[in-house]
């Protein structure tokens, strides 16, 4: 990635607690800028309009001018967006994703000491999921129960397969291609060796459905031998010799329900995750409750070209305006933004920073509740965050 030393980043605010979040991660971004480059890197920030804001002022959700100017940008951050409730509307999210082929949802799961969790040991969690981002059910290609189209595929059902489905059926497909998976596979493994990690595992539940799971991991396999065969090694080889493989990629693949399992019961095995949609949806949530919860974990949506990167909660509406919410999951897709512009010092300063403050235990309402301290505002936070950022050598 080419990137000038004063790029233009979109920025969305969101709806609900966007603005208050929005506001605080701006404010951090540029200070570990100030701190890591002393003014010779900076961003210009361009307001991109969406959601309910677009709305009230152009007549549109997402409005093309919007599209356009991100665009136009290097890489773009955003805050929640209300779904509107109403037929036929899809998420902006899933627009967004698919207006810039944005294949690759990437959700890292990590810990900080002071996080209030709900398992023994949340320390050993330090896992990247990659999500396959614009395919699977998501498509929502659905029939509903009554309708001509459901009705005539049960009868092809019923005279090519032998399955006799009732007539309150409703029919969902579930498309998984082979250039989709391909290509969030080659991005996991692309990032688990700039990374340095140990470990890429395929999650699929190929056991039930073997020409769309089970053709993901087949592909996901070939894309390591046929690709990266001097960075990976089967699990099946590993075992036979590990001594032989030293500081190879270790590529492996577990069917889904076990996953769930195992990464609480044996977390320190996993590392980097590359995952069908539906999969990846539940696991990203349900790990990211591990380390603190939905107001913790960052996200990016990633694809050749386009990157936006996002708070992956929602706008937490009853929150809206008060400046009480949790900014830490956009400032962290903020460190993963700075990573991915590689300007690593600026995001080191960043990280360490969060770290040191919650290592303090400042923090906002929604873990102060669970720590039984007093909660600071949403901006008081992230003050706390500059005033903890230090050199990194
Ligand atoms: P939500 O994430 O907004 O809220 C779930 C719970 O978590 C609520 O109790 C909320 O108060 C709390 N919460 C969430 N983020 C928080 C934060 N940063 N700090 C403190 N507490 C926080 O999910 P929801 O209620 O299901 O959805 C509300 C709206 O957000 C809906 O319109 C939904 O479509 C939208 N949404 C958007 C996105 C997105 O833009 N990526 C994601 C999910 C939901």
């Amino acid at each position: 990635l080419e990137v000038p030393s004063n790029p233009t980043i979109g920025y969305i605010e969101g709806d609900g607690i966007g603005p208050d979040i929005s506001k605080t991660s701006i404010s951090v971004i540029n200070a570990s800028l100030e701190f890591a480059y002393g003014g010779d890197r900076s961003i210009e920030w361009e307001k991109v309009l969406a959601g309910e804001e677009a709305l009230s002022k152009t007549g549109k959700h997402l409005p093309q001018e919007s599209l356009d100017q991100l665009k136009k940008c290097v890489v773009s951050i955003k805050g929640p967006l209300t779904t509107p409730i109403g037929q036929g509307f899809r998420s902006l999210n899933v627009t967004l994703r698919q207006y810039f082929d944005l294949y690759a949802n990437i959700r890292p799961v990590k810990y900080f000491p002071g996080v209030p969790s709900p398992v023994k040991n949340p320390e050993k969690m330090n896992m990247v999921i990659f999500r396959e981002n614009t395919e699977d059910l998501y498509m929502g290609i659905e029939f509903k129960y009554d309708s001509p189209e459901a009705s005539k595929m049960r009868e092809f059902l019923a005279s090519n397969m032998d399955v006799k489905l009732t007539d309150d059926t409703g029919i969902g497909i579930k498309p998984i291609s082979k250039f989709k998976s391909s290509r969030l596979v080659r991005k996991a493994i692309q990032y688990a060796i700039k990374n340095k990690r140990r470990n890429v595992t395929l999650v699929h539940k190929g056991n039930i459905m073997k020409y769309t799971e089970g053709a993901f991991k087949e592909w996901g396999y070939q894309v390591a031998a046929n690709e990266f065969k001097d960075n990976t090694v089967t699990e099946e080889e590993y075992l036979k010799d590990p001594d032989n493989y030293r500081g190879k990629i270790v590529l492996k693949d577990r069917i889904a329900d076990n996953m769930f399992q195992q990464v609480l019961t044996r977390t320190e095995d996993y590392d980097v995750i590359a995952t069908t949609n539906l999969n990846g949806d539940y696991l990203s949530d349900a790990l990211s409750a591990q380390v603190g919860g939905l107001g913790l974990a960052p996200g990016g949506n990633v694809g050749d070209a386009y990157a936006i990167f996002e708070a992956v909660h929602g706008t937490a509406p009853k929150y809206a305006g008060m400046d009480v919410a949790n900014p830490t999951s956009l400032i962290l897709s903020g460190v993963m933004m700075l990573r991915h512009l590689e300007w690593d010092n600026a995001a080191d300063v960043l990280e360490n920073a969060i770290i040191a403050t919650y290592h303090d235990q400042k923090v906002t309402q929604d873990l102060a509740r669970v720590m039984n301290i007093k909660p600071l505002k949403c901006s008081e936070f992230g003050q706390e965050i500059i005033k903890r950022m230090k050199p990194v050598k």
